[in-house]
């Protein structure tokens, strides 16, 4: 496995591979790997031929006062999980290295950004939306695995993908989640024994509201309410949203119908944990 901390390095190696015909993948990841991004990385070795994968905790994608200091950055452990999963290039690059100079040129999703995160994290997505262009740019990889877990991240990513013609398919991997339910996350290392515990109840918040849309419940005030009773008994919890929209606008319904995206953040403790499930309601 090569690591290449050097835009100029990691094209060199991904010429290589085009060269002799491999399908490239790759893997974005902000590091701190946990068995939610093995699983994108496992997917990738399996369809793909040549896979890489980025660790670079990007700072565009942060809001003033968030963690972007404090995020973990366990590099060598990274590493030592890239070489097991058989990924052929980790491409690690400085923030100089991704960001020589002030950034003037942005992507920007419009409408997609706007509710859920975006509500509380204004500038988040069009962080995530110019490294992710730039990450493809430097790459130029055929596939890119994205994780379910941000689900609103997938639906913007596949929304640049599509309005500017970037070569390439984004595959979309499930949620790993911890025994008691909870989404995997690097964020997770900030929660204490109890919180991780009573966290659990996110997860728990959103099989109530596929039960209640199985059992026949149409009406999303409902379903958010009974939601919501579950989030609140989180004692150190505060619920940021608890939100039903269509699957592909991320409008909100007041009707369950179709493709639902039922999505959740709450704040425990120091950490902004997110979580969501998609339901197909049928008509
Ligand atoms: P991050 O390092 O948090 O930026 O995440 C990198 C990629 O891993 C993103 O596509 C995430 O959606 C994905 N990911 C993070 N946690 C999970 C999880 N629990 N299950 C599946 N994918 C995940």
């Amino acid at each position: 496995m090569e690591v290449a901390k050097t835009i100029e390095k990691v094209r060199s190696l991904v010429k290589i591979a085009r060269r002799d015909g491999r399908k490239i993948g790759l893997v974005p990841t902000m590091g701190a790997l946990h068995t939610g991004h093995i699983s994108l990385i496992e997917a990738a070795v399996k369809n793909c031929d040549f896979v890489v994968v980025s660790i670079f905790v990007n700072p565009t994608q942060f809001e003033p006062g968030e963690d972007f200091e404090k995020y973990p950055r366990p590099l060598d452990a990274d590493l030592e999980i890239c070489k097991k999963a058989g990924v052929d290039v980790v491409f690690a690059p400085s923030p100089q290295q991704m960001y020589p100079a002030e950034n003037v040129t942005w992507v920007t999703v419009e409408k997609l950004t706007e509710p859920l995160c975006g509500k509380s994290r204004p500038g988040h997505f069009r962080g995530v939306t110019t490294v992710c262009a730039k990450l493809f740019n430097i790459v130029a990889p055929d596939a890119a695995y994205f994780g379910q877990k941000d689900a609103q991240q997938t639906i913007v990513i596949k929304q640049m993908v599509a309005d500017l013609n970037m070569p390439l398919e984004i595959v979309i991997c499930p949620t790993v989640r911890e025994p008691n339910g909870l989404a995997v996350s690097s964020r997770n290392q900030y929660l204490t024994a109890q919180q991780n515990k009573d966290a659990a109840n996110i997860y728990k918040s959103l099989q109530t509201c596929r039960r209640m849309i199985d059992a026949g419940t149409t009406q999303t005030h409902q379903i958010i309410a009974e939601m919501r009773k579950l989030l609140q008994q989180i004692p150190s919890g505060q619920i940021e949203y608890v939100s039903i929209v269509d699957a592909e606008t991320l409008e909100s319904i007041e009707k369950i119908a179709g493709k639902v995206l039922t999505a959740v953040a709450v704040q425990i403790g120091p950490a902004r944990l997110i979580d969501n499930i998609l339901v197909d309601a049928g008509k």
